[in-house]
């Protein structure tokens, strides 16, 4: 299938049972675009990207390849390329066999089949490995056998849920390079599914944020790391630390916010007027343990628990009025230790509450592990 300026996803939706697993999805995917749909377990990825690939018929919206509709159309007359989480190999085919597979099912001549085929082998560096069953293979070089097969047809799209779930820590960074680097020297506009943030981060050029079926917020890796939309997404992106408050004062985007006892300033994002209920998002890294951020939101609290994580070390702290708390640092720390934190005001957001409830929840379940 030829190449388009742009899709488009207009009120994709789709039901199974009467239970909304995707609602009111719009998505406007450019040329070349490289888009992740990021959100927790359950919250409607996979379905999105079924519906995209022509797995699932929608319940309601439609699919546009510039002017023409494409969710009537079946899968393989979409054109796109797959890659899944089990890599879902021919056992008895060798690594060429299995790359140049599609392409015998194209009927393509000859030549080009190995033309393509040895490419694409290039591509994905497996050009020692090209006689060898999926069997003898690791498992991130079956992953990459997977990833060649999906691009040998120079697909318009490529479609790829969670490809590097099954790989280790090591494996799994490495390859995620390699994605990135076929992205970039091929230009496949990429829809990648994941609940790693961080995946999402380093990969694409625009996520997508779903939580329960909708989409909490669309925006650039930089927009969605400094600036979420709700706290919903602020505890996606890393805001380990989510605490209940009510403002105090609201001047423009300033907020001034009473939580467990201490006085906070930040920045508002959305509607929090005068006495609103509201959450405090914070990410462990930006407390500062030297207490060197003069006296606007400094915080005394003790040590709880240090974990060692390489350069930094991960803590939990006790603030003197209660608040429990995350936290990232070069410093040396111990339990028991008493602090002296600092947040900076500008990294300190200030959200309308909205099912707070699930704050609660979630520390229950975290008092109850510790
Ligand atoms: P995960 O990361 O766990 O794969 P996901 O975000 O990809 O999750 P989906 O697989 O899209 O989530 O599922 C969204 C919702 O739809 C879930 O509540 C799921 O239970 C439900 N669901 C998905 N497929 C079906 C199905 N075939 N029949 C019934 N319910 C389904």
């Amino acid at each position: 299938m030829s190449a388009f300026s742009h899709l488009l996803l207009d009120g994709v939706s789709r039901r199974f049972g009467g239970q909304d697993a995707l609602t009111d999805l719009d998505l406007t995917i450019g040329t070349g675009e490289f888009i992740a749909l990021l959100g927790p377990s359950g919250c409607g990825k996979s379905t999105a990207l079924n519906c995209l690939a022509g797995l699932l018929p929608l319940t309601r919206g439609s699919i546009w390849q510039d002017e023409r509709r494409i969710d009537t159309l079946p899968p393989e007359r979409r054109g796109f390329g797959m890659v899944f989480q089990s890599y879902a190999l021919f056992p008895h085919l060798t690594v060429r066999a299995n790359i140049a597979f599609g392409l015998r099912m194209r009927r393509l001549p000859k030549e080009e089949i190995r033309r393509r085929t040895a490419e694409a082998v290039r591509l994905v560096r497996l050009e020692d490995h090209v006689d060898k069953l999926p069997g003898q293979l690791s498992g991130g070089q079956q992953q990459r056998v997977a990833i060649a097969r999906a691009v040998v047809f120079e697909p318009s799209l490529v479609l790829m849920d969670e490809p590097l779930s099954n790989l280790d820590a090591k494996l799994r960074l490495e390859m995620r390079t390699e994605i990135r680097r076929l992205h970039q020297s091929l230009g496949l506009t990429t829809v990648y599914v994941t609940h790693d943030q961080e995946e999402a981060l380093s990969l694409a050029d625009r996520l997508v944020v779903l939580r329960e079926g909708r989409v909490q917020q669309i925006g650039s890796p930089r927009e969605l790391h400094t600036r979420p939309a709700n706290w919903h997404v602020a505890d996606f992106m890393g805001y380990r630390n989510l605490w209940r408050g009510r403002v105090q004062r609201r001047d423009g985007s300033r907020a001034t916010v009473e939580s467990s006892g201490q006085r906070l300033h930040g920045e508002a994002v959305g509607d929090s007027a005068d006495g609103a209920d509201v959450v405090v998002a914070v990410r462990p890294e930006d407390i500062r343990v030297d207490g060197a951020g003069g006296t606007t939101n400094a915080l005394s609290a003790t040590i709880e628990v240090v974990e060692y994580q390489g350069r930094e070390l991960a803590a939990e702290a006790r603030t003197d009025t209660g608040q429990s708390l995350h936290l990232r640092t070069e410093q040396r720390i111990a339990p028991g230790d008493q602090v002296k934190l600092a947040i900076d005001p500008r990294r300190l957001l200030v959200y309308p509450a909205g099912g707070t409830a699930d704050i609660d929840r979630r520390a229950d379940a975290s008092a109850a592990t510790r």
